[in-house]
């Protein structure tokens, strides 16, 4: 098989650490396998260095960032090398460069374009084991670029795709993807798979295991990943593409996001184009408006309620200060959360929607909002009954372990 694999920085958060991941890739190798292993920098390193920077300027530039974060990813990969060689495996370092990792010219931000497999190839055919840093390319005009925090995942994901790789295993320090926070409801499971679309929108339950990018991309090569634990040797989750089996199960599992908070107009005037102005402006602004409700109007007026992550309630509060002609009133309100209920189930099932509304009226819990699409029913509760309302779905719908 050919196996990309990447590790996580806490995977590889120190010496002893960086030892007992090349005795991992060097057992996969001698199992017959092709390998290429990315890197992330050793864990704290990127930040130790955002911190140096940040000693000289407040507003470093973003070419010198790169030059200077994509540094922790290349001693990585340097030192599992030379770990790999001692243990009798050959094995080459690279650059996201030398690895022919081709990104747009955005720094601290950049996406990859294309990838040039020649020299990966090269070695792969020679036998050698590949360790590519990961998080990083080069531009156009021969400038180092990184891929945005957590890109080390990207640059796993790209080079599985570019080489038609039959897995990419990343490595982090869970073991998988739960059924929900295990801190919130510790019968939580781990789930043997999981289609893309599902993990896109539990993204909370897989925010310490995989970066939210990478998944999309997976999904867009059709690049089969496997969340593991380089700390144990459990099964891991599969992320992959929807499959029948997937459709059995009704739900897969339920996500708390607490960074929510809601806005609601009141009296706005009912008149075309009203609301095109107010989103636009806050599209403008870069302020992401999850749900959106508007009631039938009365009197000309109309109320219009939508959701915002809390963290940009103050951006919006601005944008919205601009359109003090065309409403009444407005309120804001940061102690609401979203509860979603996910699985591809849904498709084929009815019924999957009532019975959370059903089970959370039982338990008094007021749902102030909805929104659905074929694979999920989100609502929004009052925060403090977040955590309930995620243990009474999780049993509700058979997740308990
Ligand atoms: N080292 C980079 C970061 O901390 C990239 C990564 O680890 O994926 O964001
Ligand atoms: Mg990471």
């Amino acid at each position: 098989m050919l196996i990309v694999q990447k590790y996580g920085g806490t995977s590889v958060g120190g010496l002893d650490r960086i030892e007992s991941v090349a005795g991992r890739v060097a057992k996969a190798k001698r199992d017959g396998n092709s390998l290429v292993v990315v890197v992330s920098a050793m864990s704290g390193e990127t930040n130790k260095l955002v911190g140096y920077a940040q000693h000289f300027s407040k507003t470093p530039a973003k070419r010198e960032m790169d030059m200077l974060l994509s540094s922790g990813e290349r001693v990585t990969a340097a030192l599992l090398s030379i770990a790999l060689q001692e243990m009798g495996i050959d094995a080459v370092g690279m650059t996201g460069r030398q690895a022919g990792i081709l990104t747009d010219i955005n720094h601290t931000y950049a996406r990859i374009e294309s990838i040039d497999t020649t020299t990966i190839k090269r070695e792969l055919d020679s036998g050698k084991v590949v360790v590519v840093a990961g998080f990083q390319g080069i531009n156009t005009t021969g400038q180092v670029t990184t891929l945005g925090r957590g890109g080390s995942d990207l640059s796993a994901v790209a080079i599985a795709g570019a080489l038609d790789a039959d897995v990419c295993e990343i490595y982090s320090d869970v073991d998988g993807i739960y059924t929900t926070d295990p801190r919130i409801e510790p019968k939580a499971k781990k789930m043997d798979f999981i289609s893309y679309d599902e993990m896109l929108e539990l993204a909370s339950l897989g925010a310490k295991v995989l970066q939210n990018r990478s998944v999309e991309l997976a999904k867009k090569l059709s690049v089969k990943i496997v969340a593991k634990s380089s700390f144990s040797d459990a099964e891991g989750t599969v992320i992959s593409k929807e499959s029948e089996e997937m459709e059995e199960v009704l739900v897969s599992g339920i996500a708390l996001d607490k960074n929510q908070a809601r806005v609601t107009l009141r009296e706005v005037m009912d008149r075309p184009g009203i609301a095109a102005e107010i989103f636009t402006s806050l599209a403008d602004e870069q302020i992401n408006v999850d749900m959106i409700i508007q009631n039938a109007s009365t009197d000309g007026t109309t109320n219009l309620g939508f959701t915002i992550p809390s963290s940009e309630l103050e951006r919006a509060r601005e944008v919205i200060a601009n359109f003090s002609h065309d409403y009444g009133a407005v309120d804001y309100d940061e102690g609401v959360c979203k509860v979603s209920v996910v699985g591809v189930g849904m498709k084929s099932h009815s019924g999957v929607a009532a019975k959370a509304f059903s089970i959370l009226a039982k338990n008094n819990i007021n749902i102030e909002m909805i929104s659905t699409s074929e694979i999920k029913v989100s609502m929004i509760i009052d925060e403090k009954y977040g955590e309930l309302a995620v243990r009474t779905l999780h049993s509700v719908y058979d997740l308990d372990s």
